[in-house]
């Protein structure tokens, strides 16, 4: 049955720490969804953090629960009230299902990812997407254009983040901007930052490879390896010297202390550090250097009306993904792909999970 083409193969964590692969029941649709055949789904960071600790802040892996967020796939049937689908479409699958009801603040003012009963895949006790057949809410598909590839549409999850945390920070022409780290995130951010028309541009990370492919992507980016013993101090200095001068905006994309600290020194009295990375429960940044030189640590939480966006940014051609997909498993081989995933020394950058 497992390598049955209409069996519903899952991978899923459990309490136990182990991944592995599952066969559910298909799931029956109700009148405003639509029965999607998941084709490309990405690894986040998050999916191996789930795996291998058991939880992020109240999200709990207490029972199976399967893994993905970053998906896209072609719809296959459609409930008896969806209007504007059809079977046959091919669609990005937002992560997150807001309420949508009566009286939720959140829902209704538009600024949606603030829904108290958001229903994120992946993140338990909610299922994730990496399935082969997934009901979802018709209103939160996007129809991909089409030019567009299934591992396009999955790509425009974290391409969400980093578009909605650009907009947050309200990147302008001209504009120096330092992104810290390299990954998924930091790299989307950078090529988001380089699309808005900041100028000049600098990315740091730990790793030479991950620094090479930013350089891929933007050829006039400025890398700037980090050595793990130097000082905030230190890196904010290497930071200006590679720049060229102070920067005007900082985007951090990897959570950790040090760097939130460095990103902090390397901005001009008044500028911005936009916190996107998301560390520890706690942690320490100087508290006396941003309030004398007045400098504005805002933060991140995911997106609200950025999946249209990504869409017209990737169709246009303004926003190139595929170089940042570095290995592929079928959905059988689910299990590898979080091997890959969860191992540095692969030096995967976005691991995907495709079905055809
Ligand atoms: P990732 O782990 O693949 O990338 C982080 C990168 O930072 C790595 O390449 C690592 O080498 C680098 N790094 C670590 N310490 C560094 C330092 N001191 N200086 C410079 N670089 C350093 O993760 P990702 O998938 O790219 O995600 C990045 C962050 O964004 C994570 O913290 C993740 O939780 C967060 N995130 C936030 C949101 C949100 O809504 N705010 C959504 C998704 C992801
Ligand atoms: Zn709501």
């Amino acid at each position: 049955a497992f390598y049955d083409k209409t069996a519903n193969i899952a991978c899923a964590y459990n309490p136990t720490k182990v991944m592995h692969s599952v066969v559910r029941s298909v799931p029956s649709i109700g009148p405003l969804e639509a029965l999607v055949r998941v084709r490309a789904t990405g690894i986040c960071g998050s999916d191996v953090h789930f795996w291998r600790h058991g939880r992020i802040g109240t999200s709990i892996v207490e029972d199976e629960c399967i893994a993905g967020h970053e998906s896209a796939g072609e719809v296959i049937a459609i409930g008896a009230d969806v209007l504007g689908l059809a079977v046959g479409d091919r669609v990005a699958i937002e992560a997150g299902i807001p309420c949508g009801q009566a009286g939720c603040v959140s829902c209704l003012t538009g600024d949606y990812k603030a829904c108290p009963t958001m229903v994120f895949h992946s993140s338990p006790p909610f299922h994730g997407t990496m399935c082969r057949f997934l009901a979802h809410p018709a209103a939160w598909l996007h129809k991909l254009p089409g030019n567009m590839s299934f591992e396009d549409g999955a790509l425009c999850e974290p391409l969400a983040v980093a578009l909605s945390g650009v907009e947050k920070a309200g990147v302008k022409l001209g504009q120096s901007v330092l992104v810290c780290g390299a990954g998924p995130i930091g790299l989307l951010t950078l090529m988001c930052a380089d699309a808005a028309g900041a100028t000049p541009l600098i990315i740091t990370d730990l790793s030479e490879d991950r620094l090479k492919l930013a350089k891929e992507l933007i050829p006039h980016v400025k890398t700037l390896l980090i050595n793990r013993s130097w000082m905030p101090l230190e890196i904010a200095a290497e930071v200006k010297k590679a720049a060229g001068e102070s920067i005007d905006l900082s985007l951090e994309c990897t959570g950790f202390e040090s760097s939130i600290e460095a990103a902090i020194y390397c901005v001009k009295f008044g500028s911005k550090v936009m916190v996107i990375g998301v560390g520890p429960a706690r942690q320490t940044y100087p508290f006396g250097y941003c309030a004398l030189n007045q400098i504005d640590v805002q933060f991140l939480f995911r997106y609200s009306h950025q999946y249209p966006k990504a869409l017209k940014l990737v169709s246009s051609g303004k926003l190139n993904l595929k170089p940042l997909v570095t290995h592929r498993f079928a959905l059988e081989k689910a299990i590898d792909a979080f091997d890959t995933a969860g191992d540095p020394a692969k030096g995967a950058m976005k691991v995907l999970v495709v079905d055809e």
